[in-house]
């Protein structure tokens, strides 16, 4: 784990809604005005959101990855899937709302050395903080494949694709790209290149199947959970997922994540 006095200080900031756009049905892309979050935010951090303006309810702020930060306006995205109450809040939000930010929190992914090539493995709305590593570093070689449901639901992947150098889509109902799960692409994806390094977001079971093929071929592979956060800033504890090594060790997703080694996971603890 990182010394905790590397870490930049947290801001908190009062973030202003500029442009709410729906993607889907159920996706929400959202720019804020967030001029010391985007200074700061490095691909994997995220922020936690109070989603009233005013109020205590929901009590609890709602965690969501960067999806891209731009220094020039100040302005970081995130893309939001609507699953409950808060992130149904933050798609009724009009531009010119401010909501209170904490951020950018947690630990980014890491620096991954300019020879090497890198693949970037997302699930649904795990493409966000993905995007916004493609869309910032720069490799000799990114491969990034992108699955989820539907078609419907692969919100983003165009800017995704303009990115990499290559990107492959799946589905679980076939409707675009490969016909099955996004993990089925990796093994002829990484037997193809030379010395990879895999960054994954994207539903638990997908990115446990990421790791273990990493860990089978011996290729670097760094995942970026989600979970319940209560205080988003490691105090709390509520977020906590089994660490690889010890029985009973467990490592917290705000504070020590969200981006972990798959090697630091203890993958077969984990529910
Ligand atoms: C570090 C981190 C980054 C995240 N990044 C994103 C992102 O970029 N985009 C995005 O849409 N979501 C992201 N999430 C998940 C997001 O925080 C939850 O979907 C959100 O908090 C749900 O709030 P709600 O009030 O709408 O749902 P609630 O009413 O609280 O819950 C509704 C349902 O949503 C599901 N749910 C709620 N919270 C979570 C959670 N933390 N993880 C998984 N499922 C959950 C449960 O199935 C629950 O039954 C991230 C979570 C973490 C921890």
């Amino acid at each position: 784990m990182p010394d905790d006095a590397s870490r930049p200080s947290i801001r908190d900031v009062r973030a202003e809604l500029q442009v709410s756009k729906w993607l889907s049905p159920i996706h929400v892309l959202l720019t804020f005005r967030a001029p010391t979050i985007a200074a700061h935010a490095q691909p994997g951090q995220f922020v936690h959101l109070r989603v009233s303006a005013f109020g205590n309810s929901p009590l609890l702020r709602r965690p969501f990855s960067i999806a891209g930060a731009n220094l020039a306006d100040g302005t970081i995205r995130l893309l939001v899937r609507t699953v409950g109450r808060g992130t149904f809040m933050l798609g009724e939000l009009f531009p010119g709302g401010e909501l209170p930010a904490l951020g950018p929190l947690g630990r980014p992914f890491p620096e991954i050395e300019k020879g090497r090539e890198v693949v970037l493995v997302a699930g649904g709305v795990g493409v966000a903080p993905l995007l916004f590593y493609a869309a910032t570093r720069d490799h000799d070689t990114k491969v990034a494949l992108y699955g989820a449901e539907a078609e419907l639901a692969l919100v983003l992947a165009d800017e995704l694709a303009e990115h990499c150098d290559r990107t492959q889509l799946a589905t679980d109902d076939g409707s675009v790209g490969h016909h099955g799960f996004v993990t089925d692409l990796l093994p002829e994806t990484l037997g193809g290149l030379r010395d990879p390094v895999v960054l994954a977001c994207g539903p638990r079971p997908m990115m446990a199947k990421t790791a273990a093929e990493c860990r089978t071929r011996g290729v670097p592979c760094y995942v970026s959970f989600e979970a319940w956060l209560g205080c988003g800033v490691g105090a709390c504890l509520g977020c906590v997922i089994p660490a690889a090594g010890e029985p009973r060790a467990y490592v917290r997703v705000c504070r020590d994540g969200p981006v972990f080694d798959a090697d630091e996971v203890g993958w077969d603890l984990l529910r």
